[in-house]
């Protein structure tokens, strides 16, 4: 009864460091980590002890026998990573090599951090810190709610994914962390006063703006980006007022990423499906009056180079009705009988397979159409339609359509006070260290640039704090004016409403009790909703002040 990894795996590594018998690989230290779409368990050296079940921290680990039927191609993925044996190996006890932990070698007091942003990058980065004592991190979020991208960037329908916000939770929870919610660096607090009373600040704040697409037609209304529609369904709250027109009964998407399958699969989802998930009531609401019948997927190369991952087609396949037609058909036999990549030929196969989109539709579906480089956008006072060129071609294709989306990727955005490299859009850096910016550090996106898994960000922050800790053994980094009290009163004067920790676990509670028994939560999509919940958090005692340092 082997262990097997299904579709949500993070890929943050805790499995590999709770196996054993070191049988699930890629792991860290191995090439081709960081590039993997998934981790992949050993059938053969598995010893069936489920110590990775309990290390997972989105439940993406179950023996084989209780597999759902729709998670069965990955009892073949999993055993395709390794070579064919005969036979079951015996045990072996050699582990992991783990990276070992950044140790603080100071003894003259805490070595004090300031993250800017929650999602994994910064929550990962602030757990890699206080793996040790002596060791304080503020995080800061310009919202009242924490976790960046698994709160407003996972989709709805993936709610295993976002059970790694239970890890987060355990680590704000870790001595010497504390949250300053809805608190804007740049505009409640600069930069320069991170830096003064901290002897390090680390930027993980994500690539938030969209690649643009420049063609004719980008500004008519009916157009947008992928992920803005994603923000909108997950009820971020400056995106619950998004025009969204779900009026016409196809939907152009541009690029074919996971991003614009996350999209697609929930513009084709039935919406008695989503009703039992995080989705925003508003998007619920607009999806039930949906006229959507066909979600195009548009990619400007051809099957073999589509960009969305093998575990996510697989996922998309078994639960949705997917397309192609007959001249893309022709596409995928041909890149079958050229293609020697293992993990490409598998997405060829599971493309051929799909049904033919001559077929009548019976539900809301998904068409990959590929070898189409959008040329404009159609419509005068609003989208009408995409016309495309045949890529390497003259060809014109046009797709009638009400809603066409751009879905061509994420972009860092410059931070005030910090270099800004405009053409891959990250802060320049050496393994996380900004260049030409003492004390100031980067991690995830705004690092590396927007690719990855959310536990990719886990081994990229982890660099980062290597690189801050050694700084500040070696007494390169200045240390910190005054003490947290003081940071802490500058922070309040600026922003009375700040969130806490206690201020984040009551609006938790109180989004879990507002889904009642059929949803995980209800958000709250305005900020004034949130603060209101926040507000009835108890207060911190006069003994966990003076605990933490911060005065009465
Ligand atoms: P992505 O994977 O980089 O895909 C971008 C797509 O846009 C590609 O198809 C690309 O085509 C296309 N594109 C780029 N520029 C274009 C242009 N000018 N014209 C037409 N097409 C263009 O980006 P993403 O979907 O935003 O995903 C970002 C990262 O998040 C990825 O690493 C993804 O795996 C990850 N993610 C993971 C999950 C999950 O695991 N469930 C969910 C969401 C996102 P070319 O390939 O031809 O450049």
């Amino acid at each position: 009864m082997p262990h097997v990894i299904t579709q949500s795996c993070c890929s943050d590594g805790s499995c590999v460091y709770a196996c054993p018998v070191n049988c699930i690989h890629p792991s860290p230290d191995e090439p081709g980590f960081a590039t993997a779409e998934m981790l992949f368990i050993d059938p053969v050296a598995c010893v069936d002890c489920g110590a990775c079940v309990s290390a997972c921290p989105v439940g993406a680990i179950s023996p084989d026998t209780k597999l759902e039927p729709e998670q069965l191609p990955f009892v073949e993925l999993n055993a395709a990573f390794y070579p064919k044996r005969e036979g079951k190996l015996p045990p072996t006890s050699k582990l992991a090599p783990v990276l070992e932990a950044p140790r603080v070698e100071r003894g003259d007091g805490p070595l004090r951090v300031a993250i800017v942003g929650s999602g994994p990058a910064a929550m990962y980065a602030a757990d890699e810190l206080l793996t040790q004592q002596g060791v304080e991190v503020n995080v800061f979020e310009k919202l009242p709610t924490p976790y960046g991208l698994v709160r407003a960037g996972v989709a709805p329908d993936h709610q295993t994914t976002k059970r790694v916000t239970r890890l987060f939770d355990g680590t704000t929870r870790l001595p010497g962390f504390t949250f300053y919610l809805n608190v804007e660096v740049g505009n409640h607090v600069s930069h320069r006063e991170l830096l003064e009373h901290h002897h390090a600040v680390l930027y993980a704040v994500g690539a938030p703006n969209d690649k643009r697409l420049d063609v004719e037609g980008m500004n008519l209304p009916g157009t947008g980006t992928a992920t803005e529609i994603v923000a909108w369904f997950n009820g971020h709250p400056e995106f619950a007022d998004l025009p969204v027109d779900l009026g016409s009964e196809r939907v152009v998407v541009i690029g074919n990423g996971n991003v614009a399958l996350d999209v697609a699969r929930i513009l084709t989802s039935d919406p008695d499906d989503l009703a039992r998930t995080d989705i925003a009531d508003h998007a619920l609401a607009a999806l039930r009056d949906s006229k959507v019948r066909e979600v195009v997927i548009a990619a400007r190369r051809g099957p073999a180079d589509s960009a969305f991952t093998l575990p996510e087609l697989i996922g998309l396949t078994a639960t949705h009705e997917v397309v192609l037609d007959r001249a893309d058909h022709e596409l995928v036999q041909r890149d079958l009988a050229e293609c020697t990549d293992p993990l490409t030929r598998n997405k060829l196969e599971i493309l051929s397979k799909l049904g033919d989109a001559d077929a009548p539709a019976t539900r809301p579906r998904i068409r990959f159409a590929y070898r189409m480089t959008p040329q404009r956008v159609l419509g005068t006072d609003r989208v009408e339609g995409m016309a495309f060129t045949v890529t390497g071609g003259d060809d014109v294709r046009t797709l009638p359509a009400g809603l066409v989306l751009t879905s061509i990727g994420y972009r860092g955005r410059a931070i005030r006070d910090l270099p800004f490299d405009e053409e891959t859009g990250v802060v320049p850096n050496e393994s996380g260290r900004v260049v030409g910016a003492p004390g100031t550090y980067v991690a995830g996106w705004i690092k590396r640039g927007p690719t990855g898994f959310i536990g990719t960000n886990k081994s990229c922050a982890a660099q980062t704090v290597h690189e801050l800790v050694a700084d500040f053994n070696a007494g390169a980094l200045r240390d910190p004016r005054g003490r947290p009290v003081h940071l802490d009163r500058l922070i309040r004067a600026r922003q009375p409403e700040l969130v806490d920790v206690a201020g984040w676990k009551a609006i938790d509670a109180a989004e879990v009790a507002r889904g009642g028994d059929d949803r995980p939560r209800d958000k709250f999509t305005e900020i004034s909703d949130m603060l209101a919940a926040a507000a009835t958090a108890p207060k911190p005692s006069m003994r966990e002040r003076l605990l933490a340092g911060l005065g009465l």
